[in-house]
């Protein structure tokens, strides 16, 4: 599903440095799959180049069988927001809407389905996640743990082929890691749906189908 070649990738300021270099990989569908390695070993910046928001790269990222170098930014938006959802550290909810606002959003955006669907569907996605009691509240009322599983309904919303996340549970308690990690999987074994997570958690990484582990920039083998 994924096939990346030979991936360069530079930061020119403060001064020239060479992040990735020589990155190749190839990620399955339905695959739940972790990037692992040091801090500053370049996870962030290869999952950002994954998820088509950073264009600036030498080599070849397919995704899909679509070749991502090259493409323009409005092609690139569009893509993503069919393909993938997203699952940041800090959820990034629009803290005075409301839950279900809040999930809705991203679909409302495609318009792929009505407003009515859409919200049902929203709610069908709050509920399996465990916080449907919570629909109605403004998102900023709610626990950090409950706030990232509402992130999680909202980068599902649009039935993404790929869910990435840059440490979706390093900001929650061991059980609500749990509840997450639980979650990615029956997303992956069940709906076939693929998963890229960073992580710097050993026992999420060993219970995922693939790990990329990043040491300097390079990938071991
Ligand atoms: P962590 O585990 O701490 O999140 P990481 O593996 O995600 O680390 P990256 O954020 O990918 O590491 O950073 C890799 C290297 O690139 C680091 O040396 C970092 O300082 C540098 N870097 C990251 N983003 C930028 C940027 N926008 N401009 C310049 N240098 C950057
Ligand atoms: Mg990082």
């Amino acid at each position: 599903l994924i096939e990346v070649r030979n991936i360069n990738k530079y930061f020119y300021q403060p001064t020239q440095m060479q992040v990735l270099t020589d990155v190749s990989l190839d990620i399955e569908k339905g695959h739940f799959v972790s990037i692992t390695g040091k801090s500053g070993s370049g996870k962030s910046t290869l999952l950002y180049l994954l998820s088509t928001m950073d264009t600036a790269f030498e080599g070849s990222i397919r995704i899909n069988g679509e070749e991502m170098q090259g493409k323009r930014n409005r092609w690139l938006a569009d893509f993503r927001n069919h393909h993938i959802g997203f699952v940041f550290q800090f959820h990034y909810l629009l803290p005075e809407f409301s839950v279900l606002r809040n999930v809705m959003l991203p679909a409302l955006k495609l318009a792929r389905y009505s407003p009515a669907e859409v919200e049902h569907r929203a709610m069908d996605l709050l509920k399996l996640l465990g916080v449907d009691v919570q629909a109605t509240k403004r998102a900023s009322l709610l626990s950090g743990g409950q706030q990232q599983r509402v992130a999680i309904a909202r980068a599902l919303i649009n039935e993404p082929l790929i869910i990435m996340g840059d440490e979706p549970t390093g900001n929650l308690d061991s059980q609500n890691a749990a509840i997450v990690f639980d979650l990615f999987r029956q997303l992956s074994s069940e709906r076939g749906q693929t998963i890229l997570t960073v992580t710097h958690d050993d026992d999420f990484a060993k219970r995922s189908d693939k790990v990329i582990h990043l040491v300097d920039g390079k990938v071991a083998h």
